[in-house]
């Protein structure tokens, strides 16, 4: 087969306001970061980067877990690490579903021959820990699972309360990161958690590629006491934990650039300081919602459920979803994530995660939704950009 290399083009997608479920904006300097010259995945200075990498996570996810890593692969990746290790075929494993990330945790347990026992709650909204404590009531779960920020409704959970259950149970907690880290505070440590993971292109505001995952000492003990060899060579981190750790034994070759460009985004987020990240992160969501609610439209969450970093917005009766983000991303370049499963089609999911969380960022986006609304047939309330102001100048 012959082709004529004229006939690719550089690569050049143009500019994009990024405001969806993820990937975030990128920053520059990670943009530098991963164009660093790419060197051997052995070399001095490239274990040293990864010590810095670990380091630096640890620190973000608040612990001092020694297996803190980022798995090569994206945030599901992660997650499939996650409960390939810890559960072996027959192993009971609860799993909390309330949306799209929930219904994929239990279809990985079906695949690697879990005994799934799901708790199901309103897409929406979070998991109540009562319905938790019943459904392990006559059951002996290994593991408990849930995610932390669901992506695809914009809810956010709390994890004392599980977190106290599956303590009384003897079961591993096991919590899916992969939005709220870096957007919100987690405390893997104080709150008990064995297992999280997490993605790049979220909160983190890196390229997607990368998982970063932390496992507690009790998680650790139960891969060692296995009694079947982990089903997935590639994520098996009896292995990967070697390569990580003091031994540097082969394994598979570490994405190097992605691990610099990972290094440079947790550099930047320590420069800013974890609380005044998350403080950012609420101001400039409440900034977002006062001028949603000012435009006449209605956020989708109870407020005291709502995440800062996905703010899911009801689709008013009778404007079409695709002609408002198809004249968001034609007319603006902006960016923002349509409904999923049950959602599809009533809500629009607004990311502001990591470097896309900005006070100019939601005057743009508000002005720009009031614009394409109103060819869209619907007439939106004045005051938008004044109310989304009125917060963000809040001390
Ligand atoms: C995005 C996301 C994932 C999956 O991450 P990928 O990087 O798309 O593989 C998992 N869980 C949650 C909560 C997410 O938001």
């Amino acid at each position: 087969m012959n082709i004529n290399p004229a006939d690719f083009r550089d690569i050049d997608p143009g500019e994009r306001i990024l405001m969806g479920p993820g990937p975030s904006n990128v920053p520059s300097r990670v943009l530098q970061a991963l164009s660093a010259p790419c060197i051997g995945h052995l070399d001095p200075y490239f274990l040293s980067a990864m010590d810095e990498t670990q380091k630096l996570l640890r620190y973000l996810f608040q612990t001092e877990n020694p297996l803190t890593i980022p798995i090569s692969g994206t945030g599901s990746a992660g997650m499939e690490a996650s409960f390939v290790n810890i559960v072996e075929p027959g192993d009971e494993v609860a799993v909390c579903v309330n949306g799209v990330f929930g219904t994929r945790m239990s279809d990985i347990v079906n695949r690697i021959g879990g005994r799934l026992i799901k708790i199901e709650g309103e897409w929406g909204r979070a998991i109540d820990p009562e319905d938790v404590r019943r459904a392990v009531k006559e059951h002996d779960p290994e593991v408990i699972a849930i995610v932390h920020a669901e992506t695809s409704t914009g809810a956010r959970q709390p994890l004392e309360d599980i977190s106290g259950i599956a303590k009384e149970k003897g079961a591993l907690f096991l919590v899916d990161m992969v939005t709220s880290l870096g957007g919100m505070e987690v405390t893997v440590d104080r709150t008990g958690i064995d297992v999280a993971y997490s993605g790049t292109q979220k909160c983190i505001s890196c390229p997607p590629g990368l998982a970063p995952i932390t496992f507690s000492k009790k998680a650790m003990d139960k891969i060692e006491k296995r009694k079947t060899p982990c089903v997935s060579w590639y994520l098996d981190l009896s292995m990967i934990k070697s390569y990580w750790g003091d031994e540097r034994k082969y394994h598979h070759t570490a994405p190097v650039n992605m691990i610099f460009a990972l290094r440079e985004a947790l550099r930047i987020i320590a420069e800013e300081g974890l609380e005044s990240r998350f403080k950012r992160h609420m101001k400039i969501h409440r900034a977002l919602v006062a001028g949603i609610e000012a435009m006449g439209l209605s956020m989708y969450v109870p407020e005291a459920e709502r995440l800062p970093m996905l703010n899911a917005v009801t689709i008013p009766d009778g404007v079409d979803d695709l002609f408002v983000r198809k004249g968001l991303l034609e007319k603006y370049g902006i960016e923002i994530g349509g409904g999923l499963g049950p959602l599809g089609g009533k809500i629009w999911r607004v990311g502001l995660m990591g470097h896309s969380c900005t006070s100019r960022n939601v005057l743009l986006f508000l002005s720009a939704l009031e614009d394409v609304l109103r060819s869209a047939g619907f007439k939106p309330a004045g005051g938008a950009l004044e109310s989304a102001s009125e917060v963000m100048a809040e001390k």
